[in-house]
């Protein structure tokens, strides 16, 4: 079949028996070649296995909306600011010149993905082109925060944006002040409870449920949505404890809520009240609110949650540098990351509890590396591994990250590597939250079953582990591993999606150029 799958100006045609389409869906074949492995002591036996799939997407993206929790904070009014500005081409002028809106930063909208040789040049496709996706301009985007300020003053108060940007988008933003939230006070620092003026009275946590399971109905009937997620951005919550009869199941997440019991915190609300009225949820903050009871109850309800913590900056390199330094066979020893930042986020994270969820998200990144290689890490020691984060209010939204890496290489000699990162932090966030939102509709429209039987087409599992290269600290389904290094995360995303349009992978290979 000539399958043409037009996205906006692009057409990509595939060329392919495998694949069907039938106007409404892509019915493509795909042989999974994978190894089978046996260990025993020393000793490890590679079966080599192939596994058919039969992947099902409807072609036609469901209408879909966002909502986030930390509406107005730097990153929601970052994400709202620039959807705007990217839908009405906007263009604003800057001491260094006249810029315009992009999704720089955003793997969806501004990566290529590798389709082959043309015979004189290498041929590359725009990540979006390979199946039909949502654009971020068409995203419906609504939401809560604690605090009252319209989408102008937190997009002023961010201090992200330009001001001639800022001014133009004030029209747009002034009238949109976002849905009052849950607060308690036990959960995010101390020294947000000046913020916490728009807030959803009473104690009651069942009935705070029953109000953000309204609003989720209100907004998708308002504007009449096939696909809601709900995405967490506001301030970092302390972890919860997690122990039977509190949250280890559906039941008790449920029965919990309606007892009003203290550690159930308002990321908890919002993530089972998505759950109940069929809204996806993503954690991108690095708390523990993915508890196994609400994975559960995603799992009973079929919902999409993922989580934790974007990988925004210095995690996002880490998980790409100390895999190359591995790749390399160089050992990193000790690495070392400083942060100083002045923005409302470092604030809150200048607490000790909520200071701690952000150490564990950032921690583990770099485990499945060290796993990969028992040459460098023989004893399975991992590397000296030290997090700091500091507030430094004058530097506001413009991060600054300092990163020492020191590696054992050649004969005993060391290598350090010393790099420092400044960047507005909202300017790698908001990105990866469009891409958030816009991989797991995809995932909803995508279907598999195994090939050769008479097997019904399944969604995939409720955690998706796919979202991975966007957390820092991935939740993935029970008993799977965690994968962080970045170029992996990105194949699997990419072949995935190839996988699905009917398009060989690309196995990097590249034997067609020293062959004859
Ligand atoms: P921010 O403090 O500017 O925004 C958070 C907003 O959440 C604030 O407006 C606050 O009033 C609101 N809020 C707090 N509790 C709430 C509740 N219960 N309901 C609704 N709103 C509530 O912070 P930010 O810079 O936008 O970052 C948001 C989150 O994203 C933080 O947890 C941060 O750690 C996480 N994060 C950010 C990045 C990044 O690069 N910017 C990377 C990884 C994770």
């Amino acid at each position: 079949s000539n399958t043409p799958i037009t996205n906006g100006t692009r057409q990509l045609s595939v060329n392919s028996s495998t694949l069907k389409n039938d106007s409404q869906s892509l019915i493509s074949e795909f042989e999974y070649r994978r190894n089978e492995i046996q260990t025993s002591g020393s000793s490890i036996t590679v079966t080599p296995k192939k596994h058919n799939y039969r992947f099902k997407t409807t072609l036609k993206p469901k209408k879909t909306g966002l909502l986030l929790v930390g509406l107005g904070g730097n990153n929601g009014s970052t994400v709202i600011g620039a959807t705007i500005a990217n839908r009405n081409k906007l263009s604003w002028e800057t001491r260094n010149g006249t810029q315009k809106a992009n999704y720089f930063g955003s793997v969806t909208q501004s990566t290529t993905v590798h389709l082959g040789w043309d015979g004189s040049r290498q041929i590359y496709t725009p990540f979006n082109s390979i199946l039909p996706m949502v654009s971020p301009n068409d995203l419906i985007i609504d939401g809560w925060d604690i605090n009252n300020a319209n989408l102008y003053e937190a997009m002023k108060r961010a201090h992200v944006f330009e001001p001639d940007l800022i001014e133009q988008l004030k029209p747009h933003m002034e009238t949109t002040v976002p849905k009052p939230s849950i607060y308690y006070p036990d959960f995010i620092a101390s020294n947000q409870g000046s913020r916490a003026n728009n807030v959803i009275h009473g104690n009651c946590k069942k009935e705070h449920l029953e109000k953000i399971r309204a609003d989720i109905r209100e907004f998708k009937e308002k504007h009449g949505l096939e696909c809601v997620v709900v995405l967490w951005t506001a301030n970092t919550e302390r972890y919860t404890t997690v122990e039977a009869g509190l949250n280890m199941t559906a039941e008790e997440i449920l029965t919990s809520i309606d007892q009003n019991k203290d550690e159930i915190s308002p990321s908890n609300i919002f993530a089972v009240a998505s759950i109940l009225e069929g809204a996806h949820y993503i954690n991108g903050s690095p708390q523990n609110t993915l508890v196994p009871g609400i994975i559960e109850l995603a799992q009973k309800h079929q919902i999409f949650i993922g989580g934790d913590d974007f990988k925004s900056g210095q995690t996002k390199l880490k998980s790409a540098l100390v895999d190359f330094l591995v790749t390399s066979g160089l050992k990193p020893e000790s690495i070392v990351s400083y942060n100083h930042l002045g923005n409302n986020d470092g604030k809150n994270l200048s607490e000790a509890r909520q200071f701690r969820s952000k150490e564990i998200s950032k921690s583990s990144v770099v485990d499945d590396m060290v796993a990969a290689n028992t040459i460098l890490f023989e004893d399975g020691k991992k590397p000296d591994h030290c997090i700091v984060i500091k507030y430094v209010p004058f530097v506001g939204d413009s991060k600054r990250a300092m990163d020492e890496y020191i590696c054992s290489i050649f004969m005993g000699g060391h290598q350090t590597l010393a790099i420092h990162n400044t960047c507005e932090d909202s300017l790698l966030a908001a990105p990866l939250i469009f891409d958030l939102t816009i991989i797991t509709e995809l995932c909803s429209r995508i279907q598999y079953a195994s090939a050769g039987t008479d097997n019904d087409f399944m969604a995939f599992h409720s955690v998706l582990s796919l979202l991975s290269l966007l957390l820092k600290a991935p939740v993935v389904p029970n008993g799977t591993p965690v994968g962080n290094a970045f170029m992996r995360q990105f194949g699997a995303l990419t072949k995935l999606l190839t996988a699905c349009a009917g398009i060989a992978a690309d196995t990097d290979l590249q034997l067609e150029f020293f062959t004859k």
